[in-house]
């Protein structure tokens, strides 16, 4: 077993080829395919990339096509709300404090329509499996998240120490190896327990500040809930460019009766 560090990603191919355009968006559905051989995720196998690339526009439509059947299950884990607005809040999104990207989608009051607070319920997304439920979650304190910062901009590679700025979460798998990710909860649930399933909007958290400096510092302020979405292991975001990833998230989720 052992972890499997995926590391950077190899470059795919087609980034460099495009020639025929047929054979080149077939290598992406082929690359895509084969990553669907592997094994169910594991939590260490989630691969935390901090370089991004772009597929060429005239195959995005190729993937976003099949990125929106992969997804199309999902609802907003904060019911109403909208997808933000702000780049900031978005994957892709500088991090210059540990010199990366960011990975997931942050609701916060202001920029998705409704107001988020430590009151706040955080929903499945769907049904699933709950792999990851932090009950016994600890607050680090600000000079033990300065340390883990420090260490991720010394070079320090190690997943566990970006996952150590995720706080208290939950992680629900879904079906076709979709993975969701919800972070810096303040609560969660008794029964939200790891290999017990949920309902597609049952009760998983309340949105918090855990793991960020103002959860350090015991402080109500920066509540959010950062969100993720893998597919196959990777972020769901991953070859598109912000605008198309954008559209995505917003077809999937303001896209029918859920959106407002
Ligand atoms: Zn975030």
């Amino acid at each position: 077993m052992g972890r499997e560090r995926t590391g950077r990603q190899p470059q795919m191919p087609l980034a460099s080829s495009g020639r025929g355009k047929g054979p080149t968006w077939l290598l992406v559905l082929v690359t895509f395919s084969l990553a669907a051989a592997a094994p169910a995720i594991q939590q260490s196998d989630v691969v935390y990339e901090e370089e991004s690339w772009s597929l060429p526009p005239e195959l995005e439509p190729h993937l976003m096509w099949y990125l929106y059947r992969k997804l199309a299950f999902l609802r907003s884990p904060l019911p109403g709300a909208r997808v933000p607005r702000s780049p900031a809040h978005l994957p892709g999104a500088p991090r210059p404090y540990r010199q990366g990207i960011h990975q997931g989608i942050d609701f916060v009051t202001g920029d998705c329509g409704v107001p988020v607070t430590v009151s706040t319920p955080v929903r499945a997304a769907a049904d699933g499996l709950v792999i990851r439920a932090d009950h016994d979650y600890q607050e680090m304190s600000p000079a033990e998240r300065q340390q883990i910062l420090s260490r991720i901009l010394a070079g320090d590679r190690d997943p566990q120490l970006l996952d150590r700025l995720h706080g208290r979460q939950v992680w629900l798998l879904h079906r076709g190896d979709v993975l969701t990710r919800y972070s810096h909860l303040s609560r969660i649930p008794e029964d939200v327990v790891p290999y017990t399933r949920v309902r597609a909007g049952q009760l998983v958290g309340y949105a918090g500040n855990s793991g960020t400096s103002y959860g350090t510092l015991g402080s109500d302020l920066g509540v959010h809930l950062h969100w993720e979405i893998f597919v196959r292991g990777r972020p769901f975001w991953w070859g598109l460019r912000q605008e198309s990833m954008k559209a995505l998230l917003q077809f999937i989720l303001e896209g029918d009766a859920g959106g407002q």
